[in-house]
């Protein structure tokens, strides 16, 4: 069976969600989103929806130890076995150490990196929020998550690239647009 194990990482707004659904049908595997498995927790009223919504809400990451523990249970279940797309997980430097203790040497095969323009994406998220409400998208919280993207997470974009895995993707355009870059580039590091 071939395994793929791959993590979308790029800017809040830049469209990974929609993106990491295309590119899991295509390879099999499950899409894991800690940014949906939060959510759904807070639709629903459950003690963790109840232990991070306010933190959601004002921009800031969700504590590790509580994080680390939730995508663990996730790559526990069934569906894992055949590889899985993370999609805003690991986002700092002590959840890649904590994914690796997790995975012990079943490392990421790539890494996408969906670039794009902080006042783009602003305004993407803006728009968004005009019209479906999003508790956590008011402009000063959705800069301020820019912010955290910037300082926590873009610091990863280079270790992935020391390690050979990273695929850089423009995620400016049209949807297919995008996943046509996405697939093209995909192909050419893993071969398939
Ligand atoms: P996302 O949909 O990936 O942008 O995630 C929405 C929010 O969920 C983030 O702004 C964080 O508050 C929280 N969150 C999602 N993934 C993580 C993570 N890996 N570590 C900490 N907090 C997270």
């Amino acid at each position: 069976m071939t395994v793929t194990r791959l993590l979308i990482i790029g800017p809040p707004g830049a469209g990974k969600g929609t993106q990491a659904t295309r590119i899991a049908e295509h390879y099999g595997i499950p899409a894991i989103s800690t940014g949906d498995i939060f959510r759904a927790n807070i639709k629903g009223q459950t003690e963790l929806g109840k232990q991070v919504q306010a933190i959601i809400e004002s921009g800031e990451l969700v504590p590790d130890s509580l994080t680390n523990e939730i995508v663990r249970d996730r790559l526990n279940q069934d569906d894992a076995v055949s590889g899985y797309l993370l999609d805003g997980y690991p986002r700092n430097v002590e959840q890649v150490q904590a994914l690796e203790e997790m995975v012990q040497g079943d490392s990421l095969n790539a890494v996408l990196l969906l670039e794009a323009d902080t006042d783009e994406v602003v305004a993407r998220l803006l728009k968004r929020a005009e019209l479906e409400g999003r508790a956590d998208d008011t402009e000063e919280v959705i800069r301020h998550r820019q912010d955290v993207y910037a300082e926590q997470t873009l610091p990863l974009v280079e270790l992935f690239e020391e390690r050979g895995i990273l695929v850089r993707v423009n995620g400016l355009g049209e949807i297919d647009e995008v996943a046509q870059r996405i697939s093209d580039g995909l192909t050419a590091k893993l071969g398939r």
